[in-house]
């Protein structure tokens, strides 16, 4: 038998980068709130609507502390109170030219927060969700019907993550329509979703699917929108191996050879 050969290293998980939109979704209402109790404090005709109005800004603000266990019991309110935020602002972070950094934000504020929570215990039924443009746009290999008629021809990342996945015995599904992936999701039920995508999908994803916790990684495009886009292999290897408990290695499997 052909001994397998060298996957990408998982290494680390890479740093979060989170904080823009956490001290956005904290800091705004917490900053309404305190104006609140300054006004309660200042005019005292109006008192009763200045405190109304201050503890509901502290309850805005309250979902952002809640962490681990909290937030996986809260997961649902929580992420659809979340991505109200991000979808709201996303307009003014474009008009600001940093759209992209504002999904990017919310998503590592999301990453952080499932890391947290399966960091220490891994999650048992993991699925990977992939995006069809990451097979090369020449490429006529059947991939969406079936993953193993990939060529591994190594120009795209659908070979390497074809071994891991028959090596690692890891549930995955490459889509062409975020509508399918998000009903297989649904079927599926897992406990956590690794999901890759471009920030546009990435945001749509985790608004419309806030009952199953996601671990987001973005695509880069450097050939456009949905064309040859790429993504980091060992980021994806990282956060399975980081988040996801291991099954037995399938040792003695490995993807039929095709002559492309
Ligand atoms: S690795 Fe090669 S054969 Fe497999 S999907 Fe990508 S381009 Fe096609």
């Amino acid at each position: 038998m052909k001994e397998p050969r060298a996957l990408p290293a998982p290494g680390p998980l890479p740093d979060e980068r989170g904080a823009l939109f956490l001290w956005v979704r904290r800091g705004v209402p917490l900053a309404a709130a305190a104006i609140a109790f300054a006004g309660a404090a200042l005019h005292a005709a109006g008192r009763g609507w200045w405190m109304l109005a201050g503890v509901g800004a502290l309850a805005a603000a309250w979902p952002s502390f809640l962490r681990g266990g909290a937030f996986l019991r809260n997961r649902t309110a929580i992420l659809r109170q979340d991505s109200l935020w991000a979808n709201a602002l996303r307009p003014l972070a474009r008009w600001l030219g940093h759209e992209d950094d504002w999904i990017l934000s919310f998503c590592g504020h999301n990453n952080q927060r499932v890391r947290e929570v399966f960091g220490g215990r891994r999650a048992k039924r993991a699925l990977i969700l992939l995006p069809h443009c990451i097979q090369m746009s020449r490429c006529k290999a059947g991939i969406l019907d079936d993953l193993q008629a990939c060529y591994d021809c190594g120009l795209c990342p659908v070979g390497d993550y074809m071994n891991a996945a028959l090596l690692n015995r890891w549930e995955g599904r490459i889509s062409n329509r975020s509508h399918k992936a998000y009903r297989e999701a649904r079927e599926y039920r897992p406990d956590i979703i690794v999901a890759v995508s471009c920030t546009d999908r990435l945001l749509k994803g985790l608004t419309r699917l806030p009952e199953i916790p996601s671990y987001v990684i973005p695509l880069s495009l450097a050939h456009g929108m949905c064309v040859d886009t790429d993504f980091s292999v060992p980021h994806l290897f990282a956060a399975m191996e980081t988040l996801v408990q291991p099954l037995p290695r399938a040792s003695n499997i490995q993807p039929l050879v095709r002559e492309a």
